[in-house]
């Protein structure tokens, strides 16, 4: 064997994998078909602060671009609220909103360091898993190693090479990101609408998109404008859903004052699917070989559409089997970490999604429910305790 663990893909899930692993003194190769680094990811960038409750050795003065504390919350582009998100000490709950390009680097560099070997521009092709370990191919070239750690995003190729994930789901997501100059909030529009974004607010917009929600996460110099659909209803809408998304991303634009830009300043518009999470399934294959992590492995929250923080976490427990030659429990440890809080969040997004104006109305534009998600932001309470309270406001609504 040239190698311990193969990670394909070095984005924030196979980073961290390949860090972690090679901490723990496996001998490491990454892969990634990117030619070189720092290589952009649509994506909103958005992290709770919590991630580091659950990953030792991570910088966030590092990679951190902006911090956010608020919300600013509208429905179809109307009616703006403004709510703080905090902690149960009243300190401000953060999330923070990092630039891909450089959190991904920030990454693969302490895998790096840590000891394991990058190589790029390496599209992989295909696996083989035999008795004694896997053989990993890219064109002409081939890796041998004990495991292979399949880190190559939502349309990855290790899943299904190794039969994992075949009947998976898609949600879909536009994202553009807009060049901008932050000003001060003209003093009649405190909240920052009409050309003033605020710097330390997320965005979101509902009503637009079935199923999902438009945003505009701020980062030093630009904003990061998209919409998402996470679980996308029925054919008919499927199809027509660049449109739906595109309309959405207009109304989000509209809400404070801005137009999409056009012509010789029109930016790049992202397509990317989302692999959110439709219930627990196999994350390693029966001979332990072969492990998923990350958008690979499915595990994107299904109420928020959230998956950088479950992608770093998926790398780091699979590290922890891969060193402990216990893969075969590496289902069972993702199960047991991320299973309850998924589940939770489903079962609250299927609500939301059946009554979004109502749930719009008594719980995302209650300031209250903004509280709550920052005290979710920063890791006090869980996706379970959110489901209880929501249950809790729909038997009794005026309490
Ligand atoms: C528009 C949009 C907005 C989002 N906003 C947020 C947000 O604000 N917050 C949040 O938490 N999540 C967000 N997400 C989700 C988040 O982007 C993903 O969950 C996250 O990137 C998953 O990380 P990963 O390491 O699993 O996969 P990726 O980041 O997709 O990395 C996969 C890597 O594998 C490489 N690769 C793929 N195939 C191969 C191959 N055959 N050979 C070699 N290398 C390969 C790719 O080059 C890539 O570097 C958003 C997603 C979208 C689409």
């Amino acid at each position: 064997m040239n190698f311990d663990v193969i990670v394909v893909g070095a984005g924030p899930g196979g980073a961290t994998c390949a860090w972690k692993c090679a901490e723990l003194g496996l001998k490491v190769l990454l892969l990634d078909r990117a030619p070189s680094l720092p290589r952009y990811k649509p994506c909103g960038g958005g992290i709770p602060s919590s991630l580091v409750r659950h990953v030792e050795g991570l910088e966030p003065e590092k990679f951190i671009d902006l911090t956010v504390t608020k919300l600013r919350h509208t429905w179809r582009g109307k009616s703006p609220v403004l709510a703080e998100m905090t902690c149960r000490d009243g300190k401000p709950a953060e999330v923070w909103m990092v630039q891909r390009p450089r959190f991904d680097t920030y990454l693969v560099e302490k895998a790096k360091s840590a000891g394991a070997v990058l190589r790029l521009g390496v599209k992989v092709s295909d696996i083989t898993v035999t008795y004694e370990g896997v053989t990993v191919t890219a064109g002409e070239e081939n890796w041998t190693a004990r495991y292979v750690v399949g880190a190559d995003g939502a349309k990855g190729i290790v899943g299904a090479r190794a039969g994992l994930r075949l009947g998976k789901r898609w949600g879909i997501a536009r994202e553009v990101e807009i060049p901008y100059e932050y000003a001060p909030p003209a003093p009649d529009h405190p909240e920052g609408t009409r050309g003033a974004i605020l710097r330390d607010a997320c965005y979101l917009d509902y009503g637009s998109v079935k199923n999902g929600y438009a945003w505009i996460f701020p980062k030093a110099g630009y904003l990061s404008v998209g919409a998402g659909m996470l679980v996308p209803r029925q054919p008919k809408a499927e199809q027509n859903v660049g449109m739906i998304l595109m309309d959405a991303i207009h109304t989000m634009l509209g809400s404070v004052g801005m137009i999409y830009p056009t012509g010789m300043d029109a930016p790049k518009l992202w397509a990317h699917p989302i692999p959110f999470w439709t219930g627990m399934e196999p994350l390693a294959t029966k001979d332990g070989r072969v492990l998923l992590v990350g958008d690979a492995a499915g595990v994107v929250q299904p109420l928020f559409g959230e998956g950088i923080q479950y992608a770093v976490r998926t790398g780091a427990i699979a590290a922890q089997q891969l060193a402990a030659n216990t893969t075969l429990q590496y289902t069972e440890a993702v199960k047991t970490e991320l299973a309850g809080e998924f589940d939770a969040a489903l079962r609250v997004g299927k609500v939301f999604h059946r009554t979004p104006y109502l749930s719009y109305r008594l719980g995302v534009k209650n300031p209250a429910g903004t509280k709550l998600v920052g005290r979710l932001m920063s890791g006090e309470v869980s996706l379970e305790h959110l489901e209880q309270r929501i249950y809790d406001k729909l038997k009794n609504p005026f309490k």
